[in-house]
């Protein structure tokens, strides 16, 4: 079968990857794709332009196309293909509002009892601030809308919530996204992050990632889209997930198909530990950027076979292997402000028996990849132990030599998880 991956990230790198490994597929394209995924075949076609996709999966008999990043399901990529009568994996931009709404995904929230923290939402400053004012500091402004994982302020002090709000309300530094805000209460806890593959009301959960969202070492530094991430989560007992997958990812599937949204796809929880019990940051409509990266290297099913039954709406039977697996992000430095691009990619060995490279802001200049986003690259590993798998990504780092004022990587990827346990 012919398969079209849309999207150009890590994330798709790594769906790319899983694919390419499965015997029923014939073709790997990815629209646009990246240099680097050099397992699938190039289509020049933005991920954002439905009639373009929709008319090259007819002339190609793409046999199924898998959407990943949000902008194109909030888009309705999803819709024009199902319109065309083609299938697709994702879904449709009315379900997918869960993402590109936070405003939408609290409500819900609230009306079907799942936990989260308790918030407001504010369509003017003075509502906002006055919430703040109630409620105090610390506490958290977040943008309705997509603001690529920069529209959520975790402010200490009142001061610093107003200036949030004034910036993205006044100042509309995310534009139409940030026209109202949620003020929502600060929870304390370690976060995971909880993917399933979901049709409707069926939920079939993965093993779950913890992502590392600050820049620097230590959980310092501006949020980003993702440092690094690694699966599964030793501080997770399994009666937790369990705990997890009953009292979230169940019933807001649930809760979308009573709205008339029914989800299919992949739907993220983002969760975070509180003494009352696991309780959702947010929610996103696809894979996670980095999870999906440490999460399908651990699938041992054929990836296409189980988005084939969970379309079908036959039960996958999900395994996954008994190893760990841990990715490091190489970033552009200064990522996620303002960064050069046009470096010289290093070359990172990675021909070793589970050792793999995920590329992401790359495109190519002559025959070498040079830098051309604020992500550049995964490295990732598996091994039985968490331990190993880390010290692998580092090893591979380490064996080249990185320009430090061109690019830079978190160094401290899992050491939490390695210096509270004995993984
Ligand atoms: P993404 O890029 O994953 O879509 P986002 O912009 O949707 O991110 P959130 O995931 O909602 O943003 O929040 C980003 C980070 O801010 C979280 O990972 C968490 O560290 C912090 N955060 C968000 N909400 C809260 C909260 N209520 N309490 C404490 N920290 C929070």
């Amino acid at each position: 079968m012919n398969i079209l991956v849309v999207g150009g990230g890590g994330r798709e790198h790594s769906i790319v990857q899983a694919l390419s490994k499965s015997n029923k597929v014939q073709t790997v394209y990815v629209a646009p794709g990246n240099k680097g995924m050099t397992e699938a075949e190039f289509v020049p076609i933005s991920a954002t332009d439905p009639v373009k996709l929709v008319n090259f999966a007819k002339e190609q008999q793409v046999g199924l196309t898998i959407v990943g990043p949000e902008l194109p399901l909030l888009d309705g990529v999803v819709n024009a293909f199902q319109k065309a009568g083609l299938a697709v994996f994702g879904p449709t931009k009315e379900a997918a509002l869960i993402e590109g709404s936070k405003a939408y995904a609290k409500t819900l929230m609230e009306n079907y009892a799942i936990p989260t923290a308790s918030y407001q939402t504010c369509t003017s400053t003075v509502q906002a601030k006055d919430y703040v004012i109630e409620k105090g500091a610390p506490i958290v402004v977040k943008a309705d809308g997509l603001a690529a994982g920069k529209g959520v302020t975790v402010a200490m002090t009142q001061e610093e919530a107003f200036q949030a709000i004034d910036s993205m309300m006044e100042d509309e530094q995310f534009g139409a996204a940030g026209s109202q805000v949620v003020v929502e209460e600060f929870l304390d806890g370690e976060e995971f992050s909880l993917m399933a593959f979901v049709s409707g009301e069926k939920v079939y959960p993965m093993i779950p990632a913890q992502d590392h969202k600050r820049a620097l070492d230590g959980d310092q530094g501006p949020n980003t889209g993702g440092m690094g991430a690694y699966a599964p989560v030793p501080s997770l007992s399994e009666v937790y997930i369990k705990q997890a997958i009953e009292t979230i990812l169940k019933p807001t599937a649930k809760a979308l198909v009573q709205e008339g949204r029914s989800f299919t796809g992949i739907l993220y929880a983002g969760c975070i530990k509180t003494k009352e019990g696991p309780k959702v940051i947010e929610f996103n409509a696809r894979f996670g950027d980095p999870e999906t990266q440490v999460v399908l290297p651990l699938l041992e099913n054929d990836l296409l076979q189980v988005i084939e039954d969970v379309l079908a709406g036959k039960d996958p039977q999900l395994r996954w292997k008994e190893d760990y697996c841990a990715g490091v992000v190489l970033a552009s430095e200064g990522y996620p402000g303002p960064y050069e691009k046009g470096n010289l990619v290093p070359e990172l060995p990675h021909n070793k028996e589970g050792q793999f490279i995920n590329y992401a802001g790359v495109s190519r200049h002559e025959d070498r990849l040079v830098s051309n986003g604020g992500r550049v690259l995964l490295v990732g590993a598996l091994a039985t132990s968490l331990k190993d798998a880390v010290a692998k990504v580092y090893n591979t780092f380490s064996s080249v030599s990185i320009e430090e004022d061109a690019f830079f990587y978190r160094q401290d990827i899992a050491h939490k998880a390695l210096n509270s346990s004995a993984s």
